[in-house]
């Protein structure tokens, strides 16, 4: 079975988010981190695959930690790229406008709650915007690493980066001046098709 993980194209130039984002963290940050976790899932179904075979599963934890690791990554960074946009910023419309409005108080209080949510992560996270399918409601998560923190079976539907490796060459150590370029890249386009994409989920 081949991997199936890939690295997914950028949809824009590296320095297409300029100067909100610089060309050379676009680059290192998809080609070098985004491509080491998409290694790392591979590696871990492929660790998880023989271990089945050999049934030998002396390393399992690590395997399944792995994997968890990785493919979050994978995922998050994924909706990272595309949450993003050259043509970004202002607010959301239509459907997603209207589950902001009634869910998270308006567009300004959620910018805030994730705004705080993104700076107030200890160590390495994200601020992600998320479908909670069992309440069927918008949630702001504070996601640590890239797998902690998390309420199952939430959709992630807008994806914040803060790991060091995010903003650090442009931004230093001022963090929420990296959240606050963010907004100006927020593809509301993409999120809320991807709001439209997973509302009506059914988990639980
Ligand atoms: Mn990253």
């Amino acid at each position: 079975m081949p991997n199936q993980y890939t690295l997914p194209d950028l949809p824009y130039d590296y320095a297409a988010l300029e100067p909100h984002l610089s060309a050379q963290i676009v680059e290192l940050h998809h080609d070098k981190h985004h491509a080491a976790y998409v290694t790392g899932a591979n590696g871990a179904i492929d660790g998880l695959a023989a271990a089945r075979e050999k049934n030998d599963f002396a390393t399992i934890n690590q395997l399944e930690k792995n994997l968890a690791f990785h493919l979050s990554g994978h995922v998050l960074h994924s909706l990272l790229w595309k949450n993003m946009s050259p043509d970004g910023g202002g607010e959301p419309e239509g459907e997603l406008k209207a589950a902001i409005d009634d869910q998270l108080g308006g567009f300004e209080a959620f910018k805030n709650q994730l705004t705080q949510a993104s700076n107030g992560i200890q160590g390495s996270g994200w601020g992600v915007l998320a479908w909670d399918p069992t309440g069927g409601r918008l949630i702001v998560e504070q996601v640590y690493d890239h797998q902690s923190n998390l309420g199952q079976a939430a959709v992630p539907l807008l994806a914040l980066d803060m790991w060091e490796h995010a903003f650090y060459l442009q931004y230093k150590n001022v963090k929420a001046d990296w959240v606050t370029a963010f907004w100006n890249l927020a593809n509301w386009a993409d999120v809320g098709e991807r709001f439209g994409r997973v509302s009506s989920l059914s988990v639980v």
